[in-house]
């Protein structure tokens, strides 16, 4: 499998099964996105607001930009939403870089946004383990989040995206 060809969460997830990148349940984004050729990551402070960057540096490659005033869980979340926006919409990145708010946003009709998150939101918690999770805990929500290594928001938004709201989460 590629690493610049994982545009499906289902390859991106078993990309991570079969190269240790998931450690208990956490999928270890950063070292996937260290790993994917043409993409950097770079860990900085960013203006207040701003949660992360993607842009292209120079022809065909790309930088990431996390905010590293931000908590461990919400960099992660920030990560992925930029990986998410490199494996599908790299071609198109004009608007991204200046740096975005990530999953606070109110326009979520944004079509790109939409997805990135929806992306990022199911690998940092591939369905099959996030319904197990539940599950074990009946419905706990810090501990699945902390076992996840997402907060509680980006919590909130997969079990929304998956149909669960009402069931306790
Ligand atoms: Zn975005």
């Amino acid at each position: 499998m590629s690493l610049d060809a994982l545009d499906t969460t289902e390859r991106v997830i078993a990309y991570c099964r079969q190269n240790n990148l998931i450690e208990g349940a956490q999928t270890d984004i950063e070292e996937l996105i260290r790993r994917t050729p043409n993409l950097e990551l770079v860990k900085k402070p960013l203006r207040d607001g701003i949660d992360a960057y993607i842009r292209e540096i120079e022809p065909q490659k790309y930088e990431i930009g996390v905010n590293s005033k931000h908590s461990l869980t919400r960099q992660r979340f920030s990560m992925a939403h930029e990986f998410a926006h490199f494996q599908l919409h790299r071609k198109n990145l004009k608007e991204l870089e200046e740096g975005e708010r990530i999953l606070h946003r109110s326009d979520e009709r944004n079509l790109i946004e939409w997805q990135a998150n929806s992306f990022a939101a199911e690998i940092l918690m591939p369905e099959d383990q996030f319904r197990e999770e539940i599950e074990r805990t009946r419905g706990n929500i810090s501990e699945i989040a902390e076992r996840f290594g997402v907060s509680e928001l980006a919590l909130r938004y997969r079990a929304k995206n998956l149909g669960m709201r009402g069931h306790g989460v």
